[in-house]
């Protein structure tokens, strides 16, 4: 299987100049690592705030 970064990037909406954006594989890792999710799951306003907690992510949805 082919990467997909140039499709991946068409979606991602992270805004945090990191070399990882757009590989999806690597980006999930490093933040499952840090029992945190990628920026995929916030809304762009919450996503700026470069809090990638478990917590931040709940408090977002209430
Ligand atoms: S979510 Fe995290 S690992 Fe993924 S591209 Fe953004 S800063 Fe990098």
């Amino acid at each position: 299987m082919e990467c997909k970064k140039e499709e991946n990037l068409e979606f991602c909406n992270c805004s945090y100049p990191c070399e990882k954006k757009g590989l999806c594989c690597e980006c999930i890792k490093y933040h499952r690592e840090l029992g945190e999710l990628p920026a995929c799951y916030f809304d762009d306003a919450t996503e700026k705030t470069y809090d990638r907690s478990v917590e931040k992510y709940l408090s977002s949805k209430k």
